[in-house]
């Protein structure tokens, strides 16, 4: 891996700049690679490729100084052919439409991944939740459930939350659902708070995930788990989580970042420390015994173990031939340009891709859901041994397909996961 040619910063930032970074084109150009491989007909990729429902609304909201704004809001469902859609909710002023489609998609290929009886679905709301008082907020996902009512339900397609919607967001949809169809229905949303119905392990679980695929990567590859340099951009639920349960595991943490800059030590950082010092100053910036680095040194760091678990796209053309860590863990959504997966795997870094790494979340969701349908509830350690077996069949079955197909473990997950949704869809056929 040292041996990788380093480029010109100029001719990688050129790189960059060709880029499609769209988020809807790159998960198309995922897609394409695996239905080639898997050399589906053109009417079968016509199928899986389009979303199933498109729903655009609008949100009028009574706003605190009492005016009305209304706010533009989508629910993509890709696809329920497996099950019912399942996909978060996002808040956040760049919402678009495509955006929400290529998440919609990698939630049908995740929920695939990891084989659970589950489509894919993702909506959001352009908006700008730093800026909304919670009152505004409450009024708005109230109002937004509402519109896209028609669609959803515990057997059609179960929300989640997703960037800047939480556990109180869910709390709010689940009593509007409840109180409109007349009795409580917990299984209408996941990532709910305990009281609600939400279950034991969920905050952890996306991490949690991540570790699990993360052992059976080091084992593939000869890696000790104990001493092995883990580097992880993003601080947050899957971030910092995350650095605690790598931590555990006697892994050691040397570098760790939020949006405000990073910090290093290259004999390991406290994550717990850095957990407390986030919680009472905003940031992991300026904890005591850390140097600082900058989120771009962060992801070349010389390492065992990257995890990107912050924004998309931060891993391109213009810095992909530095990575020089053995394993890359996508806690995030599609962090990787599709152009910066042929340049890793060429140059020997093995990826576990986030339709696989990620998947710890929505598979302790439908965990969730499976003990509201039931209204019987499950210890912690029940989940979690639960979830391992999941993540590390998933793994297994990824690698396999790797194998077979020769190719990287991206396009080997999504050959598995489009695998299983084209021959749901030719089990059932084409209505009518
Ligand atoms: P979060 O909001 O809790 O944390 C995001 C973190 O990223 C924060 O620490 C923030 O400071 C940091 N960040 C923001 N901008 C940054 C920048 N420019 N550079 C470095 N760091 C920056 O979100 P989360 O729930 O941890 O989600 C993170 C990623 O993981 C997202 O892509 C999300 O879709 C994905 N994911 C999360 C879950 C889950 O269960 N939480 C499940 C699957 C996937």
């Amino acid at each position: 891996m040292a041996t990788a040619v380093r480029r010109p910063p100029a001719s990688g930032a050129q790189a960059a700049a060709r880029e499609d970074l769209n988020p809807f084109n790159i998960s198309q150009t995922q897609f394409q690679l695996a239905a080639d491989a898997l050399k589906l007909d053109e009417s079968m990729r016509q199928v899986l490729r389009n979303p199933k429902r498109v729903l655009e609304v609008s949100v009028p909201t009574r706003m605190d100084d009492g005016s009305i704004k209304v706010f533009r809001g989508f629910r993509v469902q890709h696809s329920m052919t497996r099950g019912p859609a399942k996909g978060g909710i996002r808040y956040h002023p760049n919402v678009t439409l495509d955006e929400i489609k290529a998440l919609a998609a990698w939630m049908t290929w995740k929920t695939a991944t990891v084989n659970i009886p589950y489509g894919g679905a993702k909506g959001g709301i352009i908006c700008d939740p730093k800026h909304m008082s919670r009152d505004e907020l409450e009024r708005m996902t109230r109002r937004y459930l509402s519109e896209i009512l028609p669609i959803i339900g515990p057997e059609q397609d179960i929300p989640a939350p997703d960037v800047y919607t939480d556990a109180q967001t869910m709390a709010w949809i689940m009593d509007t659902y409840s109180m409109t169809v007349g009795y409580s229905s917990p299984g209408i949303v996941t990532g709910k708070p305990l009281s609600l119905g939400g279950s034991q392990g969920r905050r952890e679980a996306t991490a949690r995930g991540c570790l699990f695929v993360a052992e059976e990567a080091c084992k593939e590859k000869g890696i000790p788990m104990r001493g092995a340099r883990v580097a992880i951009q993003g601080f947050g639920n899957a971030g910092s989580i995350a650095a605690r349960l790598f931590a555990e595991k006697k892994a050691k943490v040397i570098a760790a970042s939020d949006s405000r800059g990073g910090i290093y030590n290259a004999h390991g950082i406290d994550a717990a420390k850095a957990i407390e010092h986030k919680e009472q100053t905003g940031s992991v910036v300026g904890l005591p015994g850390s140097s600082p680095i900058s989120n771009e040194e962060l992801l070349t760091l010389r390492c065992e173990i990257l995890i990107p678990a912050a924004l998309e796209n931060v891993i391109n053309l213009g810095n992909a031939h530095d990575v020089k860590a053995r394993i890359v863990v996508e806690a995030a959504n599609g962090p990787t340009t599709p152009g910066a997966d042929e340049v890793l795997a060429e140059n020997g870094v093995f990826l576990i891709p986030d339709i696989l790494a990620n998947a710890g979340g929505v598979t302790v969701s439908y965990f969730e859901w499976v003990q509201d349908l039931q209204s019987f509830f499950w210890e912690e350690n029940e989940v979690n041994s639960k979830l391992e077996i999941v993540m590390k069949r998933a793994f297994r079955d990824v690698y396999a397909a790797g194998e077979k197909y020769q190719t990287h473990m991206r396009t080997a997950a999504y050959i598995v996961a489009v695998g299983r949704v084209a021959e749901a869809t030719r089990m059932r056929g084409i209505f009518p």
